[in-house]
């Protein structure tokens, strides 16, 4: 089954709001098997509305909408939708009279607003799909011919909350074919970081081509390069099983710049591998200043791993409180892989960790030179006295930088203390 999603709201277009409803939406569909073909977003424009959900029905005869149910005068997409249907709205006594006990419940004191009056108003011959989560209800209208529209609230709470309770289950019988093998789509995420897209792409070779009956997307951002890996229109048996083939191909090329699935986040990765491993970990930050602490303090039960850090951003400090040499900072500068190394080994040994790890750079906009341009990032893990240090130019602005520092140094510690990589 293919459908398409209406999001309405001046918001949306002004770049206020993210459509994040769009996005819930086309996930949980997907988990359906029900396949979203176009996402569009119009303003709170009864024509708009109107040629927006005219075309969706004409090109595949299934749309949800979001947004514009509420009770004001910015809320047109009931009448357009009805117009679109020729229906004619009509009060419907009983939803007012639930939105009049909501009003009582809340205990303002006062009536139902009259504008809320609005929300009754249902056009002839729709299905009401019932809100618990809010005062709009929404609804349902389908012509002569099966061509239906969802119209669901916009406020994200509410939406989900229908979606789940009403919409979803309502289109899980209509879609339940007389076939037990309905087709689904299924998707599986590999998360790899210190390797670039296009080298992911080289060590994967044609591989993304003979992957059978799956689709290979690269995803790139700061935290590293995501593969997605999705299989379409196959019962959920053999998805499953192609997924399965799919992974282990993956692995099998690219396997040692993986760290987790769908949703890991680094650090909890490498707070559960130091865990396990019975190592404490202490933290040296220079041009990081405390965000690579802080990623580590957001993950549950970090304390049981993590003692703490400084933050030597002055030469001073990475001098007296991390023990870096004057000699070292003299001779390879305050951004070098020797700077590092004394730091990490500094912070290890003043607050008696297993584990330290530094980071160093020139997080920008300033500061950059012909030897060591803006993005230049040294960072070292020091494991009971082992190490291992890089030196490498990360791209973005000031705030990116810092950011990928942190990743790159996690990867660094996740690195050392795997048994083989
Ligand atoms: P509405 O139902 O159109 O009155 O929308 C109510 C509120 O829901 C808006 O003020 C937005 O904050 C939010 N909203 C509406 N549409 C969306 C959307 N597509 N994604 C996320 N939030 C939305
Ligand atoms: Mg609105």
């Amino acid at each position: 089954m293919q459908i398409e999603i209406v999001t309405i709201g001046d918001e949306l277009l002004l770049g206020f709001t993210l459509d994040t409803n769009g996005a819930h939406l086309a996930r949980e569909l997907a988990a359906l098997g029900v396949e979203v073909v176009r996402r569009v977003s119009v303003g709170d424009d009864p024509a708009a509305i109107a040629a927006a959900v005219r075309e969706a029905l004409d090109r595949c005869g299934a749309v949800i909408t979001t947004g514009g149910l509420g009770p004001t005068s910015d809320d047109r997409s009931r009448e357009a939708i009805a117009a679109v249907f020729g229906r004619a709205l009509h009060l419907d006594e009983a939803i007012l009279e639930r939105l009049r006990e909501r009003w009582r419940v809340r205990g303002w004191g006062t009536e139902l607003p009259e504008s809320n009056r609005a929300q009754a108003l249902i056009p002839e011959g729709a299905t009401v799909l019932e809100n618990r989560h809010g005062s709009a209800p929404g609804l349902w209208l389908e012509d002569e011919r099966g061509r239906w529209v969802a119209m669901l609230p916009g406020v994200p709470r509410e939406m989900r909350g229908m979606l789940a309770d009403t919409l979803l289950p309502r289109m899980r019988d209509r879609a339940r074919s007389p076939r037990a093998e309905a087709p689904v789509i299924r998707s599986r995420t590999l998360r790899t970081t210190g390797i670039a897209e296009s080298a992911l792409a080289d060590q994967l070779g044609s591989l993304a081509h003979r992957l059978e009956a799956v689709d290979l997307a690269y995803l790139p951002g700061w935290e590293g390069v995501d593969l997605r890996l999705t299989a379409r229109g196959l019962p959920a048996a053999d998805a499953e099983a192609a997924l399965a083939r799919g992974e282990s191909a993956v692995r099998g090329a690219v396997g040692k710049w993986i760290y987790g699935e769908e949703g890991d986040d680094l650090a909890a990765v490498v707070l559960a591998a130091l865990r396990s491993r019975g190592l404490m970990l202490a933290v040296a930050e220079s041009c990081t200043g405390g965000m690579l602490g802080a990623r580590i303090a957001a993950i549950p039960g970090a304390s049981d791993v993590f003692l703490g850090g400084v933050i030597a951003y002055e030469n001073a400090v990475k001098m007296g409180e991390l023990g870096v040499r004057a000699e070292t900072l003299a001779t390879h500068g305050s951004v070098s892989e020797q700077a590092a190394c004394e730091m990490a080994a500094g912070v290890r040994a003043k607050l008696g960790a297993g584990v330290g790890v530094s980071i160093t750079g020139i997080a920008g906009p300033d500061g950059g030179t012909a030897e060591k341009p803006v993005g230049t990032v040294c960072a070292a893990v020091d494991v009971r006295g082992g190490g291992r240090t890089f030196r490498r130019v990360l791209v973005g602005d000031r705030e990116e930088i810092r950011k990928r520092a942190t990743q790159a140094a996690l990867d660094l510690v996740r690195r050392a203390i795997a048994p083989d990589s």
